[in-house]
């Protein structure tokens, strides 16, 4: 069987010349993360180097919410399209593992380079500096909140530009309480926004700016403005804002980072203000926020299905399944159709839109996809488009029933219209 073959190689750290799913040939290990291995390879057909990031499922079983935190992940980097953020072309699974394979960054940590001349001078650092609040403000305007921003997820190209990674703790609009703030504790204690410690509820967009403050001092200074052994007196400094500056930095750049690292995230500065700031704008700020328009809500990119996806559909690629909860019956089934997946997520939306107690919202976990929800809290069902070849597509149903009364509108509206446009 391909996947237990492949995981099988991707257990040994010399992972030189395995080809993984007959695509990517393994050349070297790149980088160890807190729950992952990630290994430079290069894609057969066009020779491209990419990343590929091994995550064990083990893991999503055993870890509380880590599943939804992967799922999250893939949503959110399939959306991210910008210079410096890391790209997401594909993600493939086996039984054991989730692989990403994403761009490349041929430079490898920026912190590397920090450590080797234990600090920047700040026209470097305003390059990148820079170049990171481009892609934070991208992000934000994109509704989406990194949440641990530090050095070790700032990587560098070949050219030495930044590449933000690691959306893991990245927060989408799905996550934000009823007062409109997030409430989950996360991050690393040397970066965490003092709103976080008070655990009262916070803005991502200013903490992932405390964050970049933290980020900006260190490469400056050559340490770390917060810090200590012992994480209560590490808190209470960061709560307090107790830090001191270097001796050798400029006040233009001690004013810029008090605003970055104020305690207060009401007058924090904003992204707005930190593109008209003076220490910022120095030699001109030519970096994009806004890069490829939004999709428009009916375009539909498909992802392709490859040989290993058929083997492994249901139980490789199907993380939702250890999201499942007892009170709920989970069933998938798939159809194969000749329509085209536009007009096919149309007529279920119209199906959904038709009925009274039916949520109707796009699937944010797919490419091509379309979820209904039960107002009652009865089902939710998932419809996923994938393309099998030519013009031949999958129609995935996954479908999370409460055992009692949850399939009535699928066996009697969805189902029927589903198999109306399947191939017989
Ligand atoms: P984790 O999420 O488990 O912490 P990371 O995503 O941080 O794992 O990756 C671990 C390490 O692998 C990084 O610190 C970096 O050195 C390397 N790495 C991660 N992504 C890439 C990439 N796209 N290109 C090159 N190296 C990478």
């Amino acid at each position: 069987m391909p996947g237990t073959q492949n995981d099988t190689f991707m257990e040994a750290s010399a992972s030189n010349g395995v080809v993984l799913f007959g695509k990517y040939e393994m050349l070297e290990l790149a980088g160890v993360g807190a729950s992952a291995k990630v290994y430079h390879a290069r894609r057969v057909d066009t020779g491209e180097s990419v990343a590929v990031k091994a995550v064990s499922k083990r893991q999503l079983s055993t870890t509380d919410g880590y599943a939804e935190q992967i799922e999250r992940e893939i949503s959110i980097m399939r959306r991210m399209h910008h210079p410096h953020t890391v790209r997401l072309f594909e993600v493939l699974a086996t039984k054991a593992k989730i692989y990403y394979v994403m761009e490349y960054a041929a430079g490898g940590e920026l912190l590397r380079r920090v450590s080797s001349a234990g600090r920047m001078t700040e026209n470097l650092a305003r390059r990148y500096f820079q170049q990171l609040i481009s892609a934070v403000a991208y992000c934000h305007s994109h509704g989406v909140f990194h949440r641990d921003l530090k050095l070790e997820n700032l990587l560098v190209d070949e050219n030495m530009d930044l590449k933000v990674t690691d959306f893991g703790l990245s927060a989408g609009r799905s996550q934000f309480g009823p007062d409109g703030l997030l409430h989950t504790i996360c991050g690393t204690p040397a970066y965490v926004a003092p709103e976080i410690l008070a655990k009262k509820g916070y803005r991502g967009g200013s903490v992932d700016i405390w964050s970049c403050g933290v980020i900006l001092f260190t490469i400056v200074a050559g340490y770390l403005p917060f810090n200590d052994y012992n994480i209560t007196i590490l808190y209470r400094k960061i709560y307090r804002g107790q830090f001191r500056y270097p001796k050798w930095v400029s006040c233009d750049f001690k004013r810029f980072v008090s605003r970055l690292l104020d305690r207060d995230p009401e007058t924090r500065i904003t992204i707005d203000e930190i593109l008209k700031d003076p220490w910022f704008c120095r030699g001109g700020y030519k970096y994009p926020t806004r890069v490829v328009p939004e999709l428009d809500e009916d375009h539909v990119m498909l992802k392709d299905l490859n040989a290993f996806d058929l083997i492994s559909f249901s139980s490789g690629f199907d993380i939702s399944g250890l999201l499942t909860h007892s009170e709920y019956l989970n069933c998938v089934e798939r159809f194969v159709s000749k329509e085209e997946p536009e007009s096919i997520l149309e007529r279920v939306k119209i199906m959904g839109a038709k009925m009274e107690r039916v949520r109707v919202e796009k699937d944010e976990n797919a490419c091509a996809g379309v979820r209904l929800e039960g107002l009652d809290g009865n089902y939710v069902i998932a419809v996923r488009i994938y393309r099998l070849m030519n013009e031949l597509v999958v129609i995935e149903v996954k479908r999370k029933e409460k055992k009692v009364g949850g399939g009535n509108f699928w066996r009697t509206r969805l189902k029927p219209l589903l198999l109306e446009l399947a191939l017989r």
